[in-house]
């Protein structure tokens, strides 16, 4: 380097050092100015980027989830309480204008969340007999299948429950926590829509 430009250069350097927040405010207001007018380009670069290291993105979103994981779930939470309605009218519209990808992303849904399939029908039949009660939350139910130890409340054995309502829904039984014990496929359907003392009854029959 030339000795006046070596010079020049440390003057610059020191006088940017004194000027720190002069200079990064202009350096703010000039990255603002640079991507109003390259707009277009950043943005087809930034794309391209995306295409091109599709891989290490794939990498970093994974890294990302992994360590985390507490954080993301938080605030899934957060935003799930707080924007339900949103979320809920998004959704209808969408099923409502892609009537075809819905029908399919459920059914694979289903498949992989059986427990969550049973649950789905039980809230629309409760919804459909108009029944009484507070309804069940996600959350009410795990804690239900907890106080169970993830077992059906009439044979205690380790299947995957299914919400049962004590008092049917048929015989006018809430749709509500109280009403609510988790039980095993056969003896959900077994029991039907009898009261539990003739469920009860018949099994000791058997
Ligand atoms: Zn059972």
């Amino acid at each position: 380097m030339n000795e006046s430009i070596a010079r020049k250069y440390e003057r610059t350097k020191k006088w940017k050092a004194a000027h720190r927040e002069y200079v990064l405010a202009y350096q703010i207001e000039y990255n603002k100015k640079y991507y109003a007018k390259h707009r277009e380009y950043i943005n087809e670069h930034k794309k391209n980027y995306r295409i091109t290291h599709h891989e290490q993105f794939i990498e970093r979103d994974r890294k990302y989830h992994t360590t985390h994981q507490e954080q993301i779930n938080k605030r899934g939470r957060e935003y799930y309480a707080t924007h339900r309605e949103q979320r809920d009218k998004y959704r209808k519209k969408y099923a409502a204008a892609n009537p075809e990808k819905s029908r399919k992303w459920y059914k694979i849904y289903h498949t992989r969340h059986p427990e969550k399939s049973s649950e789905y029908h039980t809230r629309r039949r409760a919804r459909e007999v108009n029944a009484e009660g507070n309804g069940v939350t996600a959350r009410q139910w795990e804690k239900i299948k907890e106080e169970y130890f993830q077992r059906c409340a009439y044979c205690n054995q380790e299947k995957p429950p299914q919400m049962d309502h004590i008092v049917p829904l048929s015989k006018g039984g809430k749709h509500d926590i109280d009403n609510i014990v988790p039980a095993c496929k056969s003896c959900n359907s077994s029991k039907c829509d009898s009261s539990l003392l003739m469920f009860l009854y018949r099994r000791s029959q058997l």
